[in-house]
């Protein structure tokens, strides 16, 4: 299974682009990058403790917690998501308790918001509590090396984690089935995840109210929005 930004808009997470994902009329282009960080890391913190506080408050809609149930039921089914706003964990959280078995966890192709990441030892953290960024010098560090913390998301101009697109592709490459939702498939690597899913003969499910780049290539494309469609699909 293949998600995007599509499987969280009932949640209310707000699109990044949209009028409402805008931040002090700054673009996106010009906070998520390395460069930005390594200019004013105060700034870049700034936005991501905003957006965690926004997204925060969001919670798994009927299609997270559907999709969390199918992935738990049993082994060999895998998520692959571009969202960063960590609603498949959470979803799996409530539907499974705390121990969420290693495979049923989301494949996080873009990161998270609420993990953080060490610029120097690589360590890496979920992180739910508020960030103060109101200077540099309350900005979090790495408790084992001490040198900066960064959201651990994937930012204009970096490449996708290697290891997180390896069990991506290799998932996608054994596949029988490969349901995309709410993913208009323009990103990419992530929308090839589907196209080689297709290519290796498994079966292109879509889900989503609109035709996207998938849509020739899909055998089935069902129109509707994610929390209606999704419990329906699975778990008929
Ligand atoms: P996108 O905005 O390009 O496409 C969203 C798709 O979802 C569209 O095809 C739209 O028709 C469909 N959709 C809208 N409402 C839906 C619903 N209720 N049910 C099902 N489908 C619905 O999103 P994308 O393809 O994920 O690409 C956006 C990029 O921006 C990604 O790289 C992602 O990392 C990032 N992003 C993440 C989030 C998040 O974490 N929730 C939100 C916005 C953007
Ligand atoms: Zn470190």
């Amino acid at each position: 299974m293949l998600t995007g930004a599509g499987v969280s808009a009932e949640s209310g997470v707000p699109v990044f682009r949209g009028e409402e994902g805008l931040w002090r009329d700054r673009r996106p282009e010009d906070l998520a990058t390395p460069a930005a960080f390594e200019r004013d890391p105060r700034l870049v913190w700034e936005w991501y403790a905003w957006r965690r506080e926004v997204v925060g408050r969001c919670r798994p809609n009927a299609a997270h917690l559907s999709i969390a149930r199918w992935s738990l039921a049993r082994e060999g089914r895998t998520v692959v998501t571009q969202n960063v706003d960590g609603l498949h964990l959470d979803a799996l959280l409530e539907a499974g308790g705390a121990d969420v078995p290693a495979r049923a966890r989301p494949i996080e192709l873009h990161g998270s918001l609420f993990r953080v990441r060490c610029v120097r030892c690589g360590r890496r953290r979920t992180s739910r509590e508020p960030i103060d960024a109101s200077s540099e010098r309350t900005l979090p560090r790495c408790g084992r090396c001490g040198a900066p913390l960064r959201p651990d998301v994937v930012w204009f101009g970096e490449p996708l984690d290697p290891e997180a697109l390896a069990a991506a592709f290799g998932a996608a490459a054994a596949a029988e089935a490969c349901v995309v939702v709410g993913t208009s498939a323009v990103v990419h690597p992530a929308a090839s995840v589907a196209t080689v899913a297709a290519d290796r003969g498994a079966c292109l499910i879509e889900v989503g109210p609109e035709p996207t780049a998938l849509t020739p290539l899909a055998d089935i494309s069902i129109r509707a929005r994610a929390s209606e469609a999704i419990p329906a699909l699975l778990e008929s």
